[in-house]
């Protein structure tokens, strides 16, 4: 069983994607320290039963092998279904769409915690893109941005904003949403609490 007195630490993988070099050396030194691994909801690699007088040392040697680590005030990086060309449905790479917006995003700090993002590559929506703070669905005619999705005990479907936009057009959808987000919150806040805000900058998309 776990001790909880022990510590953990959250590798961000982009687009669900883990580079080779990381988990060789993950594999290594899980041999070393003995901890243990798990897959989060919102598809990073947490590192479980770390003791704490190892755990610099395991920051370390994977950052020198390019992980990066979840913390305070990072944007989120988007939780994606698998896409093209791996899904005979998708209409889009999801990987691509993904980096693209951490591309755009990835160097922003301060972010205030809940806000999440997740990005279908059709209506079928694997990914939860409805049920996540900003949800991005492709469509046969475009991608449609939904906002003020959420799950937990009381999930709540995210409100249609757009419809048929191209990327770069979700691109600055995504931006205004985040710093809407951004100005309206002083600790943490879920999407779905802004929405029915006046000043909310997107009215619902029939
Ligand atoms: S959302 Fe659509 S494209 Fe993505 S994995 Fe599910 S069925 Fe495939």
């Amino acid at each position: 069983m776990s001790d909880i007195s022990k510590t953990q630490l959250t590798i961000i993988l982009q687009a669900g994607r883990l580079d080779k070099e990381i988990l060789k050396k993950i594999n290594d030194l899980s041999l070393q320290f003995n901890f243990s691994l798990y897959f989060t909801t919102s598809q990073n690699l947490r590192i479980l039963d770390i003791d704490e007088e190892n755990l610099e040392t395991i920051k370390s040697e994977l950052a020198a092998a390019g992980a990066e680590f979840k913390g305070p005030g990072k944007f989120p990086v988007s939780r994606i279904c698998v896409g093209k060309p791996y899904c005979k449905l998708a209409l889009v790479d999801t990987e691509e769409l993904s980096n693209q917006i951490s591309n755009k995003f990835g160097s922003r700090t301060g972010v205030k915690p809940k806000l999440k993002i997740a990005l279908a590559a059709c209506p079928a929506s694997c990914s939860s893109a409805l049920l996540t703070d900003i949800g991005v669905v492709a469509t046969r005619s475009g991608l449609d941005v939904y906002a003020g999705g959420k799950g937990g005990p009381f999930p709540k479907a995210g409100r249609r904003i757009a419809r048929r936009v191209d990327t770069d057009r979700m691109l600055v959808i995504i931006e205004q949403l985040a710093d809407y987000h951004d100005n309206k919150t002083s600790i943490k806040q879920r999407m779905s609490k802004l929405i029915d805000e006046q000043d909310f900058p997107f009215l619902e998309a029939i």
